[in-house]
């Protein structure tokens, strides 16, 4: 039985795959560091998410740092099925995850996401829905299987910055994200009614869903860290950008390479990070939101 568990959502390719890759490089050197790591990488298509586990299972970087436990180190990588625009999905990795792993984990990346085309109420219900909703139900699931000294994060963009709000938006998002889920909730609800409306930008919204489905993120990472650290939970959670990165989402325009983009949500995961929690970073730095 491994003693570090670790779990990174949609990671068959981008910027989740060199999460799973720089965990694996990383672990060593981290204050968690105690023992076996089993790192769960994650994906919606079990094909997608086989391969990827192959390869880096023959990836020359884990291969020359002998991190692989085939090669004399201490991690693992396994594939298991989640896709986090279905509530069944997540419950079902939950469940499994509880079977397997009755101790608990220690290191959830909820990575996985999706950026549409195009503006419309269809493309704004998506990527809400999988984005913020998704990211969300895997955060709720998930986080109460984490143990003391373990680490939450959810990436999210610097699209998600407040500076594209009204004042009065700016001051609901704010507000929300330090009183409570249901209050990020319905920020995200009230852009849903007003894209449907058409009256998205006379309500102080972008035309933009990626970029305020990833501010409802950074909300909702705030305001789930504050209550946990209310309660005492002592697990780390914090939002970040990953820069831009060239990936199939940035349609290989980002200027980053996917391991430099992996920077942030690893020192997040693993690194020293002297307890701060609720924060949004860029750059391994915390930053305004
Ligand atoms: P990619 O499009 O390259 O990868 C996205 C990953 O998420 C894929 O593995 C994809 O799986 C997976 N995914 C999408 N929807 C789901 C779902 N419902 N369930 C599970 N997995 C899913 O994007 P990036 O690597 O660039 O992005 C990773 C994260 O970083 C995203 O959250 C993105 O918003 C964020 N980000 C990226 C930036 C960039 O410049 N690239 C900038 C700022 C933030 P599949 O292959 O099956 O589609």
């Amino acid at each position: 039985m491994a003693s570090r568990i670790g779990v990174v959502t949609g990671a068959n390719k981008g910027i989740g795959l060199a999460i799973v890759r720089n965990l694996a490089l990383q672990y060593p050197k981290s204050p968690l560091h105690s023992g076996s790591f089993l790192i769960y990488l994650t994906a919606r298509s079990t094909e997608r998410g086989s391969e990827a586990v192959k390869v880096l299972n023959s990836d020359p970087a884990l291969k020359k740092a002998k991190v692989l436990a085939q090669d004399g180190g201490d991690t693992t990588i396994k594939f298991q099925t989640l896709d986090i625009s279905d509530v069944a999905s997540i419950h079902a990795f939950r469940d499994f995850l509880k079977k397997e792993h009755p101790e608990g984990i220690d290191v959830l990346v909820n990575n996985a996401g999706i950026a549409m085309d195009g503006f419309n109420d269809k493309v704004v219900k998506e990527t809400i829905h999988t984005n913020y909703y998704g990211s969300l139900a895997a955060t709720q699931d998930l986080l109460p299987l984490i143990r003391p000294g373990g680490r939450l994060v959810n990436v999210a963009s610097s699209a998600g910055h407040l500076n594209k709000y009204s004042a009065a938006l700016q001051e609901s998002f704010l507000s929300a994200s330090k009183t409570s889920v249901s209050a990020c909730s319905a920020v995200m609800e009230k852009f849903i009614e007003a894209v449907k409306a058409g009256k998205e930008k006379e309500e102080g919204f972008p035309s933009a869903a990626y970029a305020v489905s990833k501010a409802g993120e950074i909300a909702f990472t705030k305001a789930i860290a504050m209550e946990a650290e209310k309660e005492g939970k002592k697990v780390l959670i914090n939002a970040c950008c990953p820069g831009y990165v060239n990936t199939d989402m940035s349609k290989g325009n980002g200027t980053k390479t996917v391991d430099e983009g992996a920077e942030t949500p690893v020192l997040l995961a693993l690194g020293e990070i002297e307890g701060k929690t609720a924060g949004f970073w860029l750059s391994e730095k915390t930053i305004e939101w």
